[in-house]
This record gives C-alpha cells, sequence and structure tokens, in this order.
C-alpha cells in the first residue's frame, strides 16, 4: 500500500480529541507494523486511548531514535468544511480531512520509515522505535505522558523526531526549513486587584477593583515585554541574516530586532521570530463580580504567562511589574500548579547536523535554522526522561500553499508532492543517525 492510501486509512479514523478514540488508528498501525514483521504494542492508557509501539532492532551499541508522533485530531467544525472531514479524499492533488497537516501525515512519513527498515534490514547501531500517541492535543495525559511514566522502557531514546519542523519557507530564492529545538514553558500568573467594596448606586472611581485592573491590563497589553536573544533565536538569525540581505550584527541587536522585523517581507517569518523573542503574560479569563448593585471588592485576570529558555518566574512578574507600576493596588500571583519548564536543545553539534545535511541533500536550496516553539507539544514529556527531542517532519510543500490556516482549521489538507518528499529526507536522516 502506498504511503498515499495509508494516509487516507488514517484520515478515515475519527480520532477528534475530546473524546480521541485513537485506539482506531493504534490498532490500524499495528496490523500494518505487524504484517511487516514488528512485535507490536498497543497500549490503552484508558478505554479507547490507545497508543502503539513498534521497534527495529540495532545492536544496542547506540541508545535507540524515536520517531514519535500523535494520533488524536482537533475536533472540526463540520458544516464549515467543503468536504467530509473524515473523508481522505483526493480532489486536485490534494488529500483532505483533519489530520492532514497536524499530524497523520507525520505518522504515514514514520510508518513508512518503519517499513522500509522491515523491508531493507539494515544493519543498525540504534533502535528505531515508533510511537504512536494518544492526547496530544489536550496535553497527553494518556498518550506520551503516560507512556514516558508507566512505559518508560518503550520510549527510552537519545532522540526524538515529531512535528513542528522541516516545512519550507520560500525566501530569496533560497527554501529555509525551520527545525523546532525548543519550547517556552508555562507561568500562569494572576493579576488580582482589591479595593473598597460599595453600592453600585453610589460607585467611588478612586478606590475601585474593576477600574485599577483595567488601568493594569492596559499598561500590559499596551507595549511588548523586552526581547531576550536565546542560542537558538542567534543561531537562527545569523543564517537569516544573508539570506535576508541584512546585518547580522543588526538583526541580532536586541534594540533593533523589532524595528527590523517589519521590513522582512515574508510574512510567516516575522511572526515566527516574534514569537520566540520575549516572554509573555496574555490576559485570558476575567474575574469579578457577585451582583449587579454590589462594586466588587476584588477583581482577577488569569495571564497566559509563557517563559523562554532561561528565564524564571521572577523574571517574568518583574517585567510585568515595570510595565504596570507601583502606583495601583495589584498584586502578581503565581499559579504554580501550571508551570511547564522551557525547553532548548543544542542547535549544533553532530545530531542536529545530521537533520540540516539530509534536507540540504535533498534541496540544495535548503537554509536550516533552529526555532523555538511559543506554544507546547508533547516534548515536555520526553526531556525530563532525557530524550531530546527536534521537530522535525519534513514536509515539501509547493510555494502556493498557504497551510497556515489550515491547521486546527476548516478545509485541512495537505498537497500530496508534500508527502512522498519527505518520506525520502526522513529514512535518509534514520539511516545516518543509526547507521
Ligand atoms: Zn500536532
Amino acid at each position: 500500500m502506498t504511503a498515499v492510501e495509508h494516509l487516507q486509512n488514517l484520515l478515515r479514523l475519527n480520532t477528534s480529541n475530546p473524546p480521541g478514540n485513537e485506539i482506531l488508528a493504534a490498532e490500524y498501525l499495528a496490523n500494518v507494523l505487524s504484517q511487516a514483521g514488528y512485535e507490536t504494542q498497543v497500549i490503552e492508557s484508558a478505554p479507547g486511548r490507545g497508543n502503539v509501539v513498534a521497534r527495529y532492532r540495532g545492536d544496542g551499541s547506540l541508545r535507540p531514535l524515536l520517531l514519535y508522533n500523535h494520533l488524536d485530531v482537533v475536533p472540526v467544525e463540520r458544516s464549515q468544511w467543503t468536504r467530509d472531514p473524515f473523508g481522505g479524499d483526493i480532489v486536485d492533488g490534494y488529500i483532505w480531512g483533519r489530520g492532514a497537516l497536524d499530524m497523520k501525515n507525520v505518522v504515514t512519513q514514520q510508518l513508512m520509515v518503519m517499513l522500509q527498515l522491515a523491508a531493507e534490514r539494515p544493519h543498525l547501531r540504534r533502535d528505531v522505535i515508533f510511537a504512536g500517541c494518544a492526547d496530544e492535543e489536550v496535553g497527553g495525559q494518556f498518550g506520551l505522558k503516560y507512556l514516558a511514566t508507566a512505559h518508560r522502557d518503550l520510549v527510552d531514546a537519545e532522540m526524538g523526531l515529531s512535528e513542528t519542523g522541516a516545512f519550507p519557507l520560500y525566501v530569496n530564492g533560497r527554501t529555509v526549513y525551520p527545525v523546532q529545538c525548543g519550547e517556552k514553558g508555562n507561568c500562569r500568573l494572576m493579576l488580582r486587584a482589591v479595593a473598597a467594596p460599595g453600592h453600585g448606586a453610589s460607585p467611588n472611581y478612586n478606590n475601585y477593583a474593576i477600574r485599577f485592573l483595567a488601568i493594569a491590563i492596559e499598561r500590559l497589553t499596551r507595549t511588548s515585554l523586552p526581547i531576550h536573544i536565546t542560542p537558538t533565536l542567534r543561531n537562527a538569525l545569523t543564517q537569516l541574516a544573508p539570506v535576508l540581505g541584512m546585518d547580522v550584527a543588526a538583526l541580532t541587536d536586541p534594540a533593533r530586532l523589532e524595528g527590523l522585523l517589519p521590513t522582512i517581507p515574508y510574512p510567516f517569518l516575522p511572526d515566527l521570530i516574534r514569537n520566540v523573542t520575549r516572554n509573555s503574560a496574555a490576559p485570558t479569563l476575567l474575574r469579578a463580580g457577585v451582583k449587579i448593585n454590589v462594586v466588587p471588592s476584588v477583581a482577577e485576570v488569569e495571564l497566559d504567562g509563557r517563559l523562554l529558555p532561561g528565564q524564571t518566574k521572577d523574571d517574568l512578574i518583574a517585567e510585568i511589574r515595570a510595565l504596570i507600576g507601583d502606583d495601583l493596588p495589584v498584586d502578581i500571583i503565581h499559579l504554580p500548579e501550571f508551570d511547564t519548564p522551557a525547553l532548548e536543545r543544542a542547535s549544533e553539534g553532530p545530531l542536529w547536523e545530521a537533520l540540516v545535511r539530509n534536507l540540504r541533500k535533498h534541496d540544495p536550496k535548503a537554509v536550516v535554522i533552529p526555532i523555538l516553539l511559543a506554544g507546547g507539544t508533547d516534548a515536555k514529556h520526553l526531556e525530563p526522561i532525557g530524550v531530546h527531542t527536534y521537530g522535525f517532519s519534513p514536509m515539501h510543500y509547493p510555494p502556493d500553499f498557504d497551510w497556515r490556516g489550515l491547521v486546527h482549521g476548516h478545509n485541512e489538507r495537505l498537497p500530496v508532492v508534500a508527502l512522498d518528499w519527505g518520506i525520502h529526507v526522513l529514512y535518509d536522516t534514520v539511516m545516518e543517525l543509526c547507521g
């Protein structure tokens, strides 16, 4: 069966999370891998929450390589789709379906690499592990988080490759491939304004919690938090500068970077960079008041805080305090139960070089830049057990394909031509890393 046919079959299995029901995909993959000769394990972390693991055996002289992916997809608004989101239709060169970009395309690529290994039986120095996991879209509790704690031996590896990386951005005749080598951490905070209670018929706005909170939010969101250039960003900007015809020293100068970003004439690139130049603290949940005629004495807003690697909660709190000032009765409170650390792997050394070399081998115009992700992935469950993860899922999107609105959006679809190229890149990369 071809890669495209496997992808179609996977797209036809509804693994929308919630509820997940990833067992459908886990059993499909287990069946395909078993037929190729693999011993496979389907692990149900809860009813219907299927994970699947298979292992190609190397000689064990190096620690394994983990190809990991997630089998769940985000829900769809069916009425907004022009085709069946679980139909796997191919129309005008596109495969349609929820998960075509995130990430059953990558599941298929990793599956095809495993099938090719089984067919060619190369001698490898590492095991290659395939792990299809549940629940990434809701945090991984039933997927990789579960495997990493309850079945650590199954996913223990030196290096893990997964989603969000090695897709092309076409810039000045070159192809820029961002490869994810870290992500921001979570640091949830709350602003709490405290003032006098009172009657709604006679408000005193000089001592009014909602007003104080509103002023604090306005000050927080009027400008941005300060720029910090991480080693990853410095490496990326250093490589991008000549492609963009810009001065490296200017682009890597925190004082000048912000002003230069709007002059980059490729819309996605400034966003990709801007999101990882600073910590962030987005106000998202507001709370105040219990009754229309009672002036509340407390008003609160929760901040979705994200930390760059190397930054602490105290750094972020100090940055927020500098913006909102000391003249308001507003406290900044840390909500530690949601903390996750930021991750940053070295974008140098032999493992990284192997990723770069194989992209260049298959695209001579490739410029490979390391990038951090502003959000989070399953990588956060693997780093604590010592697996170094990279977002490396090579996909050759053509220049006119704008995938950005389609991931988690309506009418998700993948250009058929994107798939096979990436399988060759990934197979060659696996061979180099393990051979
Ligand atoms: Zn994903």
